[in-house]
């Protein structure tokens, strides 16, 4: 199955191919921008072991959310809910509209439209929004945005005018993705550090992170001048895991160093940039940049991309491969997949 690494290999080797040298030494004064900010697989993506431990990371999420006066997106796959503990997982859920937070689909199980049948597809897109839906028809409001998994979008261009007509005919809208740090590559080998009680070697992990956050999102705001002259209102895709939970005032101070105010998902998708249009139909599950990049006929700077450490990567890879250790009570979610 096409999973994200694969798509990451393959981007990789499309940049290897493109080398462009590093474009746009910019002198203009710098403008602040904007961002909105989405997470992913919720309620808990990553590795944790009981109730408690999943409400103190949603908890910690969500606070952090309100001490920066984010609303944030989070993006819900339903079949995360269920287990014993289901009651508890809806409340989480319950916990981020009650912050401010919106919600949107992200299927039940995370298929890829790469590898799903159309049909069953959009039968697993339905039945991922049943719980999601009425917690916020509660509110008298109603789910608005999909984002695909793996950010794979069919491989014929009519599986996706059949998926997007019906996410249309549903009151749906595609959430882009026009950057992403990788956060999902040093998450768990972070949960793991953890779950072992290797305090050094979490936090070595959680300094590389943060590092090479600083680094794509400044490579993202590249990107964007080299392909618009400027940078779009960013969609950034994050996941709703344990390192994201403590380090939000680390990230809120990298956006702000960035120049980047965070606004909410409907605000950024007015920047007339979501407008252009996305023709890519293939195997690479990419972000908008670099699908616009091939509408434009532009290129991006993939010389200059930062790459993630290769000993992270590989421990991802490594836990990735092996089935979540059993920890005391059973595991509640363990490596869903992005
Ligand atoms: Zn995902």
């Amino acid at each position: 199955m096409m999973t994200i690494r694969s798509r990451r290999y393959l981007r990789r080797s499309f940049a290897g191919a493109l080398f462009v040298a590093a474009g746009l030494l910019n002198a203009e004064p710098v403008k602040a921008g904007t961002v909105a900010l989405t997470f992913d697989d919720l309620p808990i993506f990553g590795r944790y072991a009981t109730t408690a431990e999943g409400t103190a990371i949603t908890d910690a999420l969500l606070g952090g959310f309100r001490r920066h006066h984010w609303a944030v997106t989070g993006f819900v796959n339903e079949s995360q809910l269920e287990g014993r503990d289901k009651p508890a997982r809806i409340a989480w859920l319950k916990h981020w509209l009650d912050a401010g937070m919106d919600l949107g689909n992200h299927s039940y199980s995370h298929f890829s439209l790469n590898t799903t049948p159309v049909d069953a597809y959009i039968a697993d897109v339905a039945r991922g929004q049943v719980a999601t839906s009425a917690l916020l028809a509660a509110r008298g409001r109603r789910e608005r945005w999909y984002r695909y998994p793996f950010l794979e979008t069919g491989l014929t261009i009519a599986t996706r005018h059949r998926f997007e007509g019906w996410l249309h005919d549903h009151g749906y809208r595609v959430a882009p993705v026009t950057m992403e740090n990788s956060d999902w590559e040093f998450a768990e080998p972070y949960d793991d550090a953890i779950a072992h009680g290797e305090t050094v070697e979490a936090a070595r992990i959680r300094a590389a992170y943060l590092d090479f956050t600083a680094k794509i999102v400044a490579w993202y705001q590249q990107a964007g001048q080299q392909l618009l002259g400027r940078e779009p209102a960013f969609v950034f895709l994050l996941h709703a895991s344990r390192l994201n939970a403590i380090s939000i005032d680390e990230l809120a101070a990298i956006l702000d160093k960035a120049h980047l105010r965070v606004v909410p998902l409907d605000r950024a998708m007015r920047d007339p940039a979501y407008a252009i249009a996305d023709t890519y139909v293939g195997p690479d599950g990419d972000e908008w940049l670099t699908r616009w990049s091939l509408t434009l006929h532009r290129d991006l700077p993939y010389g200059a991309i930062p790459e993630v450490p290769a000993d992270i990567a590989a421990a991802d890879e490594k836990l990735e491969a092996a089935p979540a250790p059993p920890p005391s009570p059973p595991p509640a979610a363990s490596a869903t997949p992005r």
